[in-house]
Protein backbone atom coordinates (compact mmCIF):
# COMPACT_ATOMS: atom_id res chain seq x y z
CA UNK A 1 0.00 0.00 0.00
CA UNK A 2 0.98 3.54 -0.62
CA UNK A 3 2.64 5.27 2.45
CA UNK A 4 1.48 8.75 3.17
CA UNK A 5 4.84 10.39 2.57
CA UNK A 6 4.76 8.95 -1.11
CA UNK A 7 1.22 10.71 -1.35
CA UNK A 8 1.06 13.41 -4.27
CA UNK A 9 -2.20 14.86 -3.13
CA UNK A 10 -1.42 15.42 0.53
CA UNK A 11 -4.99 17.38 1.29
CA UNK A 12 -7.23 15.68 -1.29
CA UNK A 13 -9.94 14.99 1.77
CA UNK A 14 -9.86 19.08 1.74
CA UNK A 15 -9.18 18.22 6.16
CA UNK A 16 -6.28 21.04 5.74
CA UNK A 17 -6.17 24.62 4.34
CA UNK A 18 -5.91 24.70 0.59
CA UNK A 19 -5.36 28.61 0.42
CA UNK A 20 -1.48 29.60 -1.01
CA UNK A 21 -0.13 29.15 2.56
CA UNK A 22 -1.80 26.24 3.75
CA UNK A 23 -0.62 24.89 0.34
CA UNK A 24 2.78 25.92 0.55
CA UNK A 25 3.51 24.52 3.97
CA UNK A 26 2.75 20.55 2.54
CA UNK A 27 5.45 21.83 -0.24
CA UNK A 28 3.65 23.33 -3.10
CA UNK A 29 5.62 26.15 -4.96
CA UNK A 30 8.81 25.05 -3.51
CA UNK A 31 11.71 25.69 -5.77
CA UNK A 32 9.71 26.03 -8.76
CA UNK A 33 11.98 29.00 -10.32
CA UNK A 34 15.22 26.35 -9.90
CA UNK A 35 13.06 23.53 -11.81
CA UNK A 36 12.53 26.58 -14.55
CA UNK A 37 15.96 27.40 -14.51
CA UNK A 38 16.95 23.44 -15.33
CA UNK A 39 15.33 24.23 -18.58
CA UNK A 40 13.05 22.61 -21.27
CA UNK A 41 14.63 19.64 -21.90
CA UNK A 42 15.61 18.47 -18.59
CA UNK A 43 11.96 18.56 -17.65
CA UNK A 44 11.12 16.87 -20.57
CA UNK A 45 13.48 14.24 -20.04
CA UNK A 46 12.09 13.85 -16.78
CA UNK A 47 8.76 13.52 -17.24
CA UNK A 48 9.42 11.28 -19.90
CA UNK A 49 12.07 9.14 -17.45
CA UNK A 50 8.46 9.34 -14.69
CA UNK A 51 6.26 7.32 -17.00
CA UNK A 52 3.55 9.38 -16.81
CA UNK A 53 1.07 8.26 -18.53
CA UNK A 54 -1.91 10.44 -19.30
CA UNK A 55 -4.41 10.42 -16.49
CA UNK A 56 -7.46 11.55 -18.77
CA UNK A 57 -8.36 8.05 -19.94
CA UNK A 58 -5.99 7.00 -23.03
CA UNK A 59 -3.05 6.92 -21.22
CA UNK A 60 -0.70 8.52 -23.83
CA UNK A 61 2.86 9.32 -22.39
CA UNK A 62 2.59 12.71 -21.17
CA UNK A 63 6.65 14.10 -21.86
CA UNK A 64 6.56 12.31 -24.88
CA UNK A 65 3.35 14.42 -25.78
CA UNK A 66 4.99 17.24 -24.80
CA UNK A 67 7.91 16.67 -26.54
CA UNK A 68 6.02 17.27 -29.81
CA UNK A 69 5.35 20.91 -29.40
CA UNK A 70 7.29 22.94 -31.49
CA UNK A 71 11.05 23.97 -29.78
CA UNK A 72 11.20 27.19 -32.00
CA UNK A 73 8.08 29.80 -32.80
CA UNK A 74 7.14 30.36 -36.55
CA UNK A 75 5.65 33.51 -34.97
CA UNK A 76 2.62 31.51 -33.68
CA UNK A 77 1.85 31.59 -30.02
CA UNK A 78 1.91 27.92 -28.10
CA UNK A 79 -0.69 27.19 -25.61
CA UNK A 80 -1.41 24.71 -23.13
CA UNK A 81 -4.85 23.95 -22.88
CA UNK A 82 -5.65 21.90 -19.82
CA UNK A 83 -9.25 19.36 -19.71
CA UNK A 84 -10.77 20.17 -16.67
CA UNK A 85 -14.48 18.92 -18.20
CA UNK A 86 -14.17 15.82 -15.83
CA UNK A 87 -17.90 13.98 -17.41
CA UNK A 88 -16.92 10.65 -17.19
CA UNK A 89 -19.97 9.12 -15.75
CA UNK A 90 -18.07 7.63 -12.03
CA UNK A 91 -15.03 10.22 -12.99
CA UNK A 92 -14.48 12.49 -9.71
CA UNK A 93 -11.31 12.78 -9.05
CA UNK A 94 -9.71 16.01 -10.87
CA UNK A 95 -12.80 17.51 -9.16
CA UNK A 96 -11.40 16.86 -5.63
CA UNK A 97 -7.66 18.10 -7.04
CA UNK A 98 -9.40 21.59 -7.58
CA UNK A 99 -11.27 22.13 -4.66
CA UNK A 100 -8.88 21.01 -2.60
CA UNK A 101 -4.87 21.33 -3.45
CA UNK A 102 -5.68 23.88 -6.42
CA UNK A 103 -2.04 25.06 -6.21
CA UNK A 104 -0.46 22.33 -7.15
CA UNK A 105 -2.34 22.24 -10.39
CA UNK A 106 -1.87 25.65 -10.86
CA UNK A 107 2.24 25.03 -10.61
CA UNK A 108 2.07 22.35 -12.64
CA UNK A 109 0.10 24.41 -15.55
CA UNK A 110 3.46 26.90 -15.05
CA UNK A 111 5.87 24.22 -15.23
CA UNK A 112 4.44 22.30 -18.19
CA UNK A 113 3.51 25.60 -19.97
CA UNK A 114 7.21 26.85 -19.42
CA UNK A 115 8.55 23.09 -20.78
CA UNK A 116 6.03 23.68 -24.46
CA UNK A 117 6.92 26.97 -24.48
CA UNK A 118 3.72 28.55 -23.96
CA UNK A 119 3.36 31.98 -21.73
CA UNK A 120 -1.01 31.60 -22.00
CA UNK A 121 -3.28 28.48 -20.18
CA UNK A 122 -6.20 27.87 -20.61
CA UNK A 123 -8.18 25.60 -17.65
CA UNK A 124 -11.34 24.53 -19.38
CA UNK A 125 -13.47 23.48 -16.77
CA UNK A 126 -16.71 21.53 -16.64
CA UNK A 127 -19.99 23.31 -16.45
CA UNK A 128 -21.39 22.04 -13.18
CA UNK A 129 -18.22 22.68 -11.17
CA UNK A 130 -18.93 25.78 -10.05
CA UNK A 131 -17.77 25.34 -6.32
CA UNK A 132 -14.80 23.97 -8.27
CA UNK A 133 -14.22 27.09 -10.17
CA UNK A 134 -14.38 29.36 -7.51
CA UNK A 135 -11.69 27.56 -5.45
CA UNK A 136 -9.34 27.32 -8.69
CA UNK A 137 -9.94 31.05 -9.62
CA UNK A 138 -9.67 32.31 -5.49
CA UNK A 139 -6.18 30.00 -6.23
CA UNK A 140 -5.10 31.85 -9.60
CA UNK A 141 -5.67 35.20 -7.92
CA UNK A 142 -3.71 34.26 -5.02
CA UNK A 143 -0.85 33.19 -6.86
CA UNK A 144 -0.66 36.20 -9.24
CA UNK A 145 -0.75 38.76 -6.31
CA UNK A 146 2.37 36.72 -5.12
CA UNK A 147 4.53 36.62 -8.24
CA UNK A 148 4.02 33.31 -9.25
CA UNK A 149 2.16 33.73 -12.43
CA UNK A 150 2.00 36.63 -14.21
CA UNK A 151 5.13 38.28 -15.30
CA UNK A 152 8.49 36.96 -15.14
CA UNK A 153 6.48 34.11 -12.83
CA UNK A 154 8.00 33.43 -9.33
CA UNK A 155 11.50 34.98 -10.33
CA UNK A 156 11.35 32.67 -13.58
CA UNK A 157 11.92 34.99 -15.80
CA UNK A 158 8.94 33.52 -18.11
CA UNK A 159 5.58 35.21 -18.19
CA UNK A 160 3.11 33.21 -17.45
CA UNK A 161 -1.36 33.74 -17.71
CA UNK A 162 -3.53 31.19 -16.56
CA UNK A 163 -7.69 31.61 -18.04
CA UNK A 164 -10.17 29.88 -16.37
CA UNK A 165 -12.50 29.00 -18.98
CA UNK A 166 -16.35 27.85 -17.37
CA UNK A 167 -17.99 24.79 -19.93
CA UNK A 168 -21.63 24.75 -19.91
CA UNK A 169 -22.40 21.32 -19.17
CA UNK A 170 -21.60 19.02 -22.51
CA UNK A 171 -19.78 15.21 -22.19
CA UNK A 172 -18.19 15.99 -25.56
CA UNK A 173 -16.55 18.64 -24.86
CA UNK A 174 -14.25 17.04 -22.83
CA UNK A 175 -12.57 15.61 -26.30
CA UNK A 176 -10.16 17.23 -26.34
CA UNK A 177 -10.62 19.29 -30.24
CA UNK A 178 -14.53 19.48 -29.44
CA UNK A 179 -12.89 21.15 -26.05
CA UNK A 180 -11.28 23.67 -28.22
CA UNK A 181 -13.93 24.21 -30.49
CA UNK A 182 -16.17 25.51 -27.72
CA UNK A 183 -13.14 27.66 -26.20
CA UNK A 184 -13.21 29.31 -29.31
CA UNK A 185 -16.77 30.06 -29.38
CA UNK A 186 -18.66 27.44 -31.43
CA UNK A 187 -20.21 24.56 -30.94
CA UNK A 188 -18.54 21.52 -29.08
CA UNK A 189 -17.73 19.78 -31.72
CA UNK A 190 -15.01 17.11 -32.11
CA UNK A 191 -12.66 18.35 -35.22
CA UNK A 192 -10.66 15.66 -38.00
CA UNK A 193 -7.51 14.76 -37.10
CA UNK A 194 -5.16 15.68 -38.65
CA UNK A 195 -4.17 18.04 -38.43
CA UNK A 196 -3.40 17.78 -34.51
CA UNK A 197 -3.55 19.99 -32.00
CA UNK A 198 0.60 20.18 -31.51
CA UNK A 199 0.42 21.66 -34.76
CA UNK A 200 -2.79 23.56 -35.56
CA UNK A 201 -4.63 23.60 -32.03
CA UNK A 202 -6.36 26.78 -29.88
CA UNK A 203 -6.90 29.28 -32.38
CA UNK A 204 -4.98 27.62 -35.06
CA UNK A 205 -1.33 27.56 -33.18
CA UNK A 206 0.31 24.59 -31.58
CA UNK A 207 -1.38 23.53 -28.42
CA UNK A 208 -1.47 20.55 -26.35
CA UNK A 209 -4.03 19.68 -24.00
CA UNK A 210 -3.39 17.38 -20.40
CA UNK A 211 -5.92 16.04 -18.14
CA UNK A 212 -5.73 18.00 -14.82
CA UNK A 213 -3.96 15.12 -12.70
CA UNK A 214 -1.45 14.61 -15.50
CA UNK A 215 -0.46 18.43 -15.03
CA UNK A 216 -0.96 18.42 -11.42
CA UNK A 217 1.63 15.54 -10.60
CA UNK A 218 4.40 17.03 -12.55
CA UNK A 219 5.62 19.56 -9.64
CA UNK A 220 6.29 16.20 -7.53
CA UNK A 221 7.82 14.00 -10.27
CA UNK A 222 10.51 17.05 -10.64
CA UNK A 223 10.84 17.80 -7.06
CA UNK A 224 11.47 14.20 -6.21
CA UNK A 225 13.04 12.68 -9.50
CA UNK A 226 11.60 10.98 -12.67
CA UNK A 227 13.17 7.88 -11.19
CA UNK A 228 10.59 7.98 -7.70
CA UNK A 229 7.53 8.46 -9.59
CA UNK A 230 8.64 5.51 -12.14
CA UNK A 231 9.09 3.11 -8.96
CA UNK A 232 5.52 2.80 -8.59
CA UNK A 233 3.89 0.03 -10.13
CA UNK A 234 4.59 -2.29 -13.19
CA UNK A 235 7.01 -1.39 -15.81
CA UNK A 236 5.17 1.04 -18.72
CA UNK A 237 2.78 1.75 -15.95
CA UNK A 238 4.26 3.89 -13.46
CA UNK A 239 3.02 6.14 -11.04
CA UNK A 240 0.72 6.87 -8.43
CA UNK A 241 -2.91 7.10 -10.01
CA UNK A 242 -6.25 8.88 -8.31
CA UNK A 243 -8.86 6.03 -8.40
CA UNK A 244 -12.08 7.27 -7.89
CA UNK A 245 -14.56 4.07 -6.10
CA UNK A 246 -18.14 4.27 -6.79
CA UNK A 247 -20.89 1.69 -6.27
CA UNK A 248 -21.61 -0.92 -4.18
CA UNK A 249 -18.65 -0.54 -1.76
CA UNK A 250 -19.08 0.21 2.01
CA UNK A 251 -17.16 3.48 1.81
CA UNK A 252 -16.80 5.02 -1.86
CA UNK A 253 -13.86 7.23 -1.98
CA UNK A 254 -11.09 9.01 -4.24
CA UNK A 255 -7.80 7.71 -2.56
CA UNK A 256 -4.36 7.69 -4.13
CA UNK A 257 -2.73 4.50 -4.89
CA UNK A 258 0.48 3.11 -6.50
CA UNK A 259 -0.42 2.26 -9.88
CA UNK A 260 -1.29 -1.96 -10.51
CA UNK A 261 -2.42 -2.53 -6.91
CA UNK A 262 -4.84 -5.55 -7.38
CA UNK A 263 -8.30 -4.48 -7.57
CA UNK A 264 -9.58 -6.47 -4.54
CA UNK A 265 -6.79 -5.01 -2.64
CA UNK A 266 -8.30 -1.63 -3.65
CA UNK A 267 -11.55 -1.75 -2.31
CA UNK A 268 -10.51 -3.82 0.62
CA UNK A 269 -8.23 -1.40 2.22
CA UNK A 270 -9.40 1.77 1.44
CA UNK A 271 -13.37 0.91 0.56
CA UNK A 272 -14.19 -1.32 3.27
CA UNK A 273 -15.12 -3.47 0.80
CA UNK A 274 -17.75 -4.60 -1.50
CA UNK A 275 -20.95 -4.37 0.00
CA UNK A 276 -21.83 -7.87 1.56
CA UNK A 277 -18.33 -9.43 1.15
CA UNK A 278 -15.94 -9.90 -2.25
CA UNK A 279 -17.99 -13.03 -3.00
CA UNK A 280 -21.80 -10.44 -3.50
CA UNK A 281 -19.06 -9.16 -6.45
CA UNK A 282 -20.61 -9.34 -9.85
CA UNK A 283 -18.97 -6.78 -11.95
CA UNK A 284 -16.54 -3.96 -11.98
CA UNK A 285 -16.25 -1.36 -14.90
CA UNK A 286 -12.62 -0.36 -14.05
CA UNK A 287 -11.93 2.95 -16.02
CA UNK A 288 -15.44 5.04 -16.54
CA UNK A 289 -18.01 4.06 -18.09
CA UNK A 290 -16.50 4.13 -21.38
CA UNK A 291 -14.49 0.35 -20.79
CA UNK A 292 -16.01 -2.77 -20.98
CA UNK A 293 -17.31 -4.22 -17.86
CA UNK A 294 -15.39 -7.26 -15.76
CA UNK A 295 -17.22 -9.89 -14.46
CA UNK A 296 -16.41 -11.74 -10.90
CA UNK A 297 -14.11 -14.85 -12.32
CA UNK A 298 -11.24 -11.47 -13.92
CA UNK A 299 -12.20 -8.87 -10.96
CA UNK A 300 -10.39 -12.05 -8.63
CA UNK A 301 -6.80 -11.49 -10.35
CA UNK A 302 -7.60 -7.69 -11.82
CA UNK A 303 -4.65 -5.56 -11.47
CA UNK A 304 -5.30 -1.70 -11.89
CA UNK A 305 -3.11 -0.33 -14.89
CA UNK A 306 -3.42 0.52 -18.67
CA UNK A 307 -1.67 -2.84 -19.45
CA UNK A 308 -3.49 -5.18 -17.87
CA UNK A 309 -6.50 -4.00 -18.18
CA UNK A 310 -6.26 -3.89 -21.85
CA UNK A 311 -5.18 -7.28 -22.08
CA UNK A 312 -8.35 -8.51 -20.96
CA UNK A 313 -10.42 -5.83 -23.45
CA UNK A 314 -10.88 -3.52 -20.70
CA UNK A 315 -8.90 -0.59 -19.71
CA UNK A 316 -7.75 2.11 -16.75
CA UNK A 317 -9.42 4.68 -18.46
CA UNK A 318 -9.47 7.65 -15.64
CA UNK A 319 -9.59 4.73 -12.82
CA UNK A 320 -13.17 5.63 -11.97
CA UNK A 321 -13.93 2.02 -10.42
CA UNK A 322 -17.98 1.55 -10.88
CA UNK A 323 -18.44 -1.72 -8.46
CA UNK A 324 -21.93 -3.29 -8.85
CA UNK A 325 -23.04 -6.23 -6.58
CA UNK A 326 -25.15 -9.62 -7.02
CA UNK A 327 -28.22 -7.44 -6.79
CA UNK A 328 -27.27 -5.33 -9.74
CA UNK A 329 -29.47 -5.50 -12.94
CA UNK A 330 -26.28 -5.07 -15.01
CA UNK A 331 -27.99 -5.13 -18.39
CA UNK A 332 -30.08 -2.27 -17.11
CA UNK A 333 -26.85 -0.46 -15.62
CA UNK A 334 -25.35 -1.04 -19.04
CA UNK A 335 -29.02 0.53 -20.71
CA UNK A 336 -28.26 3.45 -18.70
CA UNK A 337 -24.87 4.08 -19.90
CA UNK A 338 -26.37 3.84 -23.72
CA UNK A 339 -29.10 6.24 -22.70
CA UNK A 340 -26.37 8.91 -21.75
CA UNK A 341 -23.89 8.44 -24.92
CA UNK A 342 -27.36 8.66 -26.97
CA UNK A 343 -27.68 11.99 -25.46
CA UNK A 344 -24.23 12.99 -25.82
CA UNK A 345 -23.80 11.76 -29.16
CA UNK A 346 -22.81 15.72 -31.48
CA UNK A 347 -24.36 13.87 -34.29
CA UNK A 348 -21.75 15.01 -36.40
CA UNK A 349 -21.23 11.49 -37.69
CA UNK A 350 -23.85 9.08 -39.05
CA UNK A 351 -22.52 5.58 -37.23
CA UNK A 352 -22.38 7.82 -33.90
CA UNK A 353 -25.65 9.40 -34.49
CA UNK A 354 -27.51 6.76 -35.97
CA UNK A 355 -25.66 4.00 -33.88
CA UNK A 356 -25.97 5.40 -30.50
CA UNK A 357 -29.82 5.34 -30.80
CA UNK A 358 -30.00 1.91 -32.51
CA UNK A 359 -28.56 0.66 -29.52
CA UNK A 360 -30.23 2.30 -26.89
CA UNK A 361 -33.44 1.19 -28.90
CA UNK A 362 -32.43 -2.52 -28.55
CA UNK A 363 -31.06 -2.23 -25.12
CA UNK A 364 -34.51 -0.69 -24.25
CA UNK A 365 -35.98 -3.90 -25.35
CA UNK A 366 -33.41 -6.50 -23.53
CA UNK A 367 -33.42 -4.97 -20.65
CA UNK A 368 -38.02 -5.77 -20.45
CA UNK A 369 -36.88 -8.68 -22.34
CA UNK A 370 -38.97 -8.29 -25.77
CA UNK A 371 -36.33 -8.70 -28.32
CA UNK A 372 -35.48 -12.10 -30.21
CA UNK A 373 -32.68 -13.62 -28.85
CA UNK A 374 -31.10 -13.14 -32.59
CA UNK A 375 -31.05 -9.80 -32.25
CA UNK A 376 -27.70 -9.76 -29.16
CA UNK A 377 -25.84 -10.50 -32.02
CA UNK A 378 -27.68 -7.73 -34.40
CA UNK A 379 -26.10 -5.70 -31.55
CA UNK A 380 -23.35 -6.69 -31.45
CA UNK A 381 -22.77 -6.33 -34.60
CA UNK A 382 -23.82 -2.58 -34.71
CA UNK A 383 -21.39 -2.02 -31.58
CA UNK A 384 -18.78 -3.18 -34.24
CA UNK A 385 -19.84 -0.93 -37.32
CA UNK A 386 -19.84 2.01 -34.88
CA UNK A 387 -16.44 1.05 -32.74
CA UNK A 388 -13.55 2.81 -35.17
CA UNK A 389 -15.43 4.39 -37.41
CA UNK A 390 -16.36 7.58 -35.88
CA UNK A 391 -14.63 10.96 -36.40
CA UNK A 392 -13.81 10.89 -31.86
CA UNK A 393 -13.82 8.04 -29.43
CA UNK A 394 -17.70 8.49 -28.08
CA UNK A 395 -18.84 5.72 -30.85
CA UNK A 396 -16.01 3.41 -28.99
CA UNK A 397 -17.24 4.66 -25.64
CA UNK A 398 -20.86 3.64 -26.55
CA UNK A 399 -19.85 0.12 -28.25
CA UNK A 400 -17.77 -1.22 -25.60
CA UNK A 401 -20.15 -1.07 -22.60
CA UNK A 402 -22.62 -3.28 -24.56
CA UNK A 403 -19.68 -5.35 -25.93
CA UNK A 404 -18.72 -6.40 -22.20
CA UNK A 405 -22.17 -6.56 -21.70
CA UNK A 406 -22.83 -9.59 -24.40
CA UNK A 407 -19.51 -11.12 -23.52
CA UNK A 408 -20.00 -11.84 -20.19
CA UNK A 409 -23.64 -11.82 -19.96
CA UNK A 410 -24.77 -12.86 -22.71
CA UNK A 411 -26.58 -15.88 -20.54
CA UNK A 412 -28.56 -13.77 -18.30
CA UNK A 413 -29.90 -11.36 -21.68
CA UNK A 414 -31.32 -14.83 -23.14
CA UNK A 415 -32.64 -16.04 -19.82
CA UNK A 416 -34.16 -12.96 -19.77
CA UNK A 417 -36.13 -12.72 -23.59
CA UNK A 418 -36.99 -16.58 -22.64
CA UNK A 419 -38.59 -15.65 -19.29
CA UNK A 420 -40.18 -13.11 -20.85
CA UNK A 421 -41.58 -15.42 -23.69
CA UNK A 422 -43.01 -18.22 -20.86
CA UNK A 423 -44.42 -15.18 -18.64
CA UNK A 424 -41.84 -16.03 -16.14
CA UNK A 425 -39.97 -12.47 -15.08
CA UNK A 426 -36.55 -12.70 -13.31
CA UNK A 427 -37.15 -10.47 -10.21
CA UNK A 428 -34.55 -8.19 -10.90
CA UNK A 429 -35.60 -7.56 -14.11
CA UNK A 430 -39.47 -6.86 -12.68
CA UNK A 431 -38.37 -4.23 -10.65
FE1 LIG B 1 -19.88 13.55 -32.62
FE2 LIG B 1 -20.25 10.97 -32.05
FE3 LIG B 1 -18.94 11.65 -34.23
FE4 LIG B 1 -17.82 12.05 -31.82
S1 LIG B 1 -18.32 10.09 -32.73
S2 LIG B 1 -17.84 13.45 -33.58
S3 LIG B 1 -19.67 12.57 -30.63
S4 LIG B 1 -21.13 12.11 -33.77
Amino acid sequence: MLTDQDRIFTNIYGMADRSLKGAQSRGAWDGTADIIGKGRDWIINEVKASGLRGRGGAGFPTGLKWSFMPKESDGRPSYLVVNADESEPGTCKDREIMRHDPHLFIEGCLIASFAMNANTCYIYIRGEYIREREAMQIAIDEAYDAGLLGKNACGSGWDMDIYLHHGAGAYICGEETALLESLEGRKGMPRLKPPFPANTGLYGAPTTVNNVESIAVVPTILRRGGAWFAGFGRENNAGTKLFAISGHVENPCVVEEAMSIPLQELLEKHCGGVRGGWKNLKTVIPGGSSVRCLPHTICDEAIMDFDWLRGQGSGLGTAAVIVMDQSTDVIKAIWRLSKFYKHESCGQCTPCREGTGWMMRVMDRLVTGDAEVEEIDMLLDVTKQVEGHTICALGDAAAWPIQGLIQHYRDEIEDRIKHKRTGRVSAVAAE
